[in-house]
């Protein structure tokens, strides 16, 4: 068993595809599920609905990899030409299957819906193939032998092809274990720490020759880690994986917010309900956003009291007791206005945690002093405020107030965050 043995490669086949129209999100719902049977994915490839330009590829990435999996173009249309292709790099002709021509029919009886001639196509598949059922639709995929490498033909449409993935193609490839090459990977979401201080921080474990192998990347103050490991079965992999794992876990305590999803409001949700800890808060900038964030979490209600979107001067004033002289001295956008904003809304609701924001989300608005990006941020817990001001590199009123939402919800979950991990 080889490299070659374990890397899949991925075709995602569709014009619309290459024009902008849809994006490929087939591909990396791929790679990300291969990883979890000790697989992973090499190449990625979009290809239009091109018969010979299909074939040609798919016959050269079978030389190259194990399996290659290919999505899309099995619809029932002229241009859907998936199956013809296949059929043309494995050198076989196109037969129809009693298999697929029943699970086409049936789909249509089930939907109550007549059959058009043209679905009769569905039922064609390279002679050798293996259907594949769909449950979800109309368009079977099959799954064939092109030399040493196995090709799984799925349809396009994502619901239909991560049905198919999951019933057929994870189960196959791990009763077809690849014995040197094992993958596995294991994913953390951390906040409020920048990439190059990560990168000093995990040192020689980022070189591009460790094992566990770790990819990182940034988005609105959160760093998505991803540790990958190899080993010659998956047993060792998962050994290796675990151990960094646990290193990264101690090293790394205080940002881990999740090892599931990036999403810092249920990271806090679940903390808040946890430790029944009451919320409220004061939002400027950010125009209720981190409000809307927190009330995504199903079941907040029990701790989230009221939250206040004070967008003008005297709405701070008036609604949130914010001085007026503290407005005129230090300015609207100030750690000041933000500290004396959280305060009034711990004292108007009683929750014990409260969390202000003011900023200058642009593109008008910004001073030498205080230019487009500057945050200011107040939380109170349990009657102890804490200030931040940050700047943000302006990249739009959106990403600006983008950013603000994820950083006020990481500066809550931080004050919230248990100690003791
Ligand atoms: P159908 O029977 O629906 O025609 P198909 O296998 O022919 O199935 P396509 O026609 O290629 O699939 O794609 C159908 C739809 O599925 C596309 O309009 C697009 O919305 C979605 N789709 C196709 N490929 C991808 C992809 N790689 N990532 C995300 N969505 C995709």
């Amino acid at each position: 068993m080889s490299e070659r043995a374990a890397s899949v490669a991925v075709v995602a086949v569709g014009d619309e595809l290459l024009e902008g129209d849809h994006a490929d999100t087939n591909s990396s719902a791929i790679a990300r599920a291969v990883l979890e049977v000790g697989r992973s994915a090499n190449r990625f490839l979009a290809l239009r609905d091109d018969e010979e330009l299909l074939a040609r590829e798919i016959a050269e990435l079978a030389r190259s990899h194990g399996v290659v999996i290919v999505t899309g173009g099995l619809g029932p249309t002229l241009d859907d030409v998936t199956r013809h292709a296949v059929a043309r790099a494995a050198g076989v002709p196109l037969v129809v299957s009693e298999e697929a021509r029943e699970h086409v029919t049936g789909w249509f009886a089930r939907a109550g819906r007549p059959m058009a001639a043209s679905n009769e196509r569905q039922a064609l598949v390279p002679r050798g193939a293996d259907v594949i059922a769909n449950p979800r639709g109309t368009a079977p995929g099959f799954r064939i032998s092109l030399g040493e490498s196995t090709l799984f033909a799925l349809p396009g449409p994502p619901r239909e092809m991560s049905g198919m993935l999951e019933d057929a193609v994870l189960p196959w490839l791990a009763e077809h274990p690849v014995d040197e090459w094992a993958r596995c990977a294991r994913s953390f979401f951390l906040f409020d720490l920048a990439e190059s201080v990560f990168a000093d921080r995990v040192g020689a474990w980022m070189e591009r020759s460790a094992n566990p192998l770790i990819a990182v990347t940034a988005k609105a103050g959160v760093l998505s880690v991803r540790l990958v490991s190899r080993g010659s079965s998956l047993e060792e992999a998962e050994s290796k994986l675990a151990e960094r794992a646990a290193e990264f876990r101690a090293r790394f305590a205080a940002h881990v917010f999740s090892e599931e999803f990036p999403d810092l409001a249920h990271a806090l949700g679940r903390l808040l309900l946890d430790r029944e800890i009451t919320i409220s808060l004061a939002e400027s900038c950010t125009g209720g956003m981190i409000a809307a964030a927190l009330t995504r979490v199903s079941g907040i209600s029990a701790v989230f009291r009221e939250s206040f979107v004070t967008y003008s001067n005297e709405s701070k004033i008036e609604r949130l007791g914010v001085p007026a002289e503290l407005v005129r001295g230090h300015g609207a956008v100030s750690t000041e206005v933000a500290a004396a904003m959280a305060s009034g809304a711990a004292r108007a609701s009683g929750a014990r945690l409260t969390l202000a924001v003011t900023g200058i989300a642009g593109p008008t608005g910004g001073t030498p002093e205080k230019p487009v990006g500057t945050l200011c941020y107040a939380t109170v817990l349990d009657g102890v405020i804490e200030t931040h001001e940050r700047r943000f590199t302006p990249a739009g009123r959106d990403a600006v107030r983008e950013w603000a939402t994820s950083l006020g919800l990481g500066l809550l979950w931080s004050r919230v965050r248990p100690r003791s991990v």
